[in-house]
């Protein structure tokens, strides 16, 4: 997130060294000066006979055309420095208004409409607001294969944990504080392909599985986690009524984790209550979600 320090400065406006036509105006012959005065005296009065004219031909005074527009586009353009500084201004004052928002707190979000209408825009997942929404409306194809890394972190039932850079480095963080916290968490499933999950999806339980392409773990962004507690594995429904599991729920958010499936939500999310998977979706997202009380991925980024 930019900050408005980071802002790049734009280049300074040029050195008042375009005193010239100043200094050629005050050479200038008085001739030169005479016609110029006309000039000015000429425009005045076609601008007296304009507003004389302007309600006899339904002309709104109040609203400036575009010629009169123009004429204050003229004046207030440079070369003088001081004109070309509230030129600049606008420019940077929006440019720096995103990284404002961005930084009073979680970032607000108007929502998405998903445009992808083909197998091969589904190469990509459906992104609110920089985050990935996967599930059974917004699906991505076999080609989605995002970019992995093996997590070093305890693992149950699979070879080995493989995440998104991302998520991978958060998951760290989140199984070293459960660690302090004297918790031990275990990953019971990671990154699963889309081959892996049409398998899992034909062999399993349909309301807990989703069909291949609305996984979010073919996101590398999705874990389904358990604890250890005296040499037993706690998971499933269990791990929802274990200190661990509540540990979890109340922790994972500090780190960018959240409780994706809560239960009665499947209404909305497609999936049945799963105390197991955290989905990453990044510190800001996650503690937005605990702040504002949304139980769902998809209110939150009010999906459309
Ligand atoms: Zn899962």
């Amino acid at each position: 997130m930019r900050s408005p320090g980071a802002e790049p400065r734009r280049a300074a406006p040029p050195e008042p060294t375009t005193a010239v036509p100043r200094h050629a105006l005050r050479a200038a012959p008085t001739r030169v000066r005479g016609y110029r005065l006309l000039g000015a005296l000429g425009i005045v009065l076609s601008f007296v006979a304009g507003l004389l004219a302007g309600p006899m031909l339904g002309i709104d005074p109040g609203r400036p055309s575009d010629a009169d527009a123009a004429t204050v586009a003229t004046v207030t353009a440079p070369p003088a420095p001081v004109a070309t500084s509230p030129t600049l201004a606008p420019a940077s004052a929006s440019a720096s208004a995103p990284a404002e928002d961005a930084e009073s707190g979680p970032p607000e979000c108007d929502g998405a409409k998903d445009t992808r209408r083909t197998t091969t825009a589904r190469k990509t997942p459906f992104t609110v607001c920089g985050v990935a929404l996967i599930n059974k409306e917004h699906r991505v194809s076999a080609a989605y294969s995002p970019k992995l890394v093996t997590v070093d972190v305890r693992a149950n039932g699979i070879p080995k944990v493989l995440l998104q850079p991302v998520a991978g480095t958060a998951l760290k963080k989140l199984f070293a504080a459960a660690a302090r916290a004297g918790h031990t968490l275990v990953v019971r499933s990671s990154y699963r392909s889309y081959a892996t999950q049409a398998y899992w999806y034909a062999t399993m339980n349909k309301q807990r599985t989703a069909p291949a392409g609305a996984s979010e773990h073919q996101s590398g962004l999705a874990v389904d986690l358990a604890g250890i507690a005296n040499g037993a594995l706690v998971h499933g429904t269990t791990l929802a009524r274990s200190a661990i599991g509540k540990w979890l729920v109340k922790n994972a958010p500090k780190y960018g984790f959240i409780l994706r499936y809560p239960s009665d939500q499947a209404a909305l999310t497609g999936i049945v209550y799963e105390p197991w998977h955290f989905r990453y979706v990044g510190i800001d997202v996650a503690k937005g979600v605990v702040a504002t009380k949304t139980k769902t991925l998809e209110q939150y980024l009010r999906e459309t």
